[in-house]
């Protein structure tokens, strides 16, 4: 595995991301939504740093990615808490293409919230898709497949405590 972003490095890039969200909401309540499974690290490290009383929520998006057409994404939403009039700031591990983000943010909005942002951790340069404005960043990186800090290939690696590229003699899943 090839280490992108170390440990030290990506704890240095939450906290200025925690040090961001304080600063623009205040002492006002906030709703974190994690897209799961992806974000469930960085949300837990971030909320850690937050000083606003939080509160907490999921949903769940699958991309079938590769196998049907776009488009076909699966949103989850069972696991919500009601956010009428909630002040709610969407969390994701990586923004791509930004449909997954898109897809969210319009139904969050949908269900009535107040005020609806976005953060992720890792913004893949170069590869979007539509228009959309990602109010907090982590890491700008290069257009690499990785794994690690919540980020999975095929189910596998998301306990890695870095964000890695998968080189050749990387294992598979299977093995
Ligand atoms: P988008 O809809 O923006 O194209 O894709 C966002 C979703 O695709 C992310 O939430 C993530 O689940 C997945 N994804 C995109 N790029 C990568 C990557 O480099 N590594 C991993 N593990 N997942 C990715
Ligand atoms: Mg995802």
């Amino acid at each position: 595995m090839k280490v992108l972003l170390s440990e030290e490095q990506l704890q240095q890039g939450i906290a200025r991301m925690a040090a961001e969200i304080n600063q623009r909401f205040g002492r006002q309540p906030l709703t974190i939504i994690c897209v799961m499974t992806g974000s469930i690290i960085l949300v837990a490290d971030l909320i850690r740093q937050l000083e606003m009383p939080v509160k907490l929520g999921s949903i769940h998006t699958s991309s079938y990615r590769g196998e049907t057409k776009r488009g076909d994404l699966q949103l989850d939403a069972s696991m919500l808490p009601d956010l009428t009039d909630a002040q709610v700031l969407i969390v994701d591990d990586i923004f791509d293409t930004g449909h997954t983000l898109d897809a969210v943010s319009r139904h969050i909005q949908s269900l009535g919230a107040a005020d609806v942002g976005t953060a992720v951790l890792l913004y893949k340069h170069g590869r979007q898709e539509i228009e959309f404005d990602v109010d907090f960043i982590g890491f700008d990186i290069p257009d690499e497949f990785v794994v690690g800090y919540g980020l999975d290939y095929q189910g596998i690696y998301r306990n890695l405590p870095y964000v890695g590229v998968m080189e050749s003699d990387d294992l598979s899943p299977d093995a």
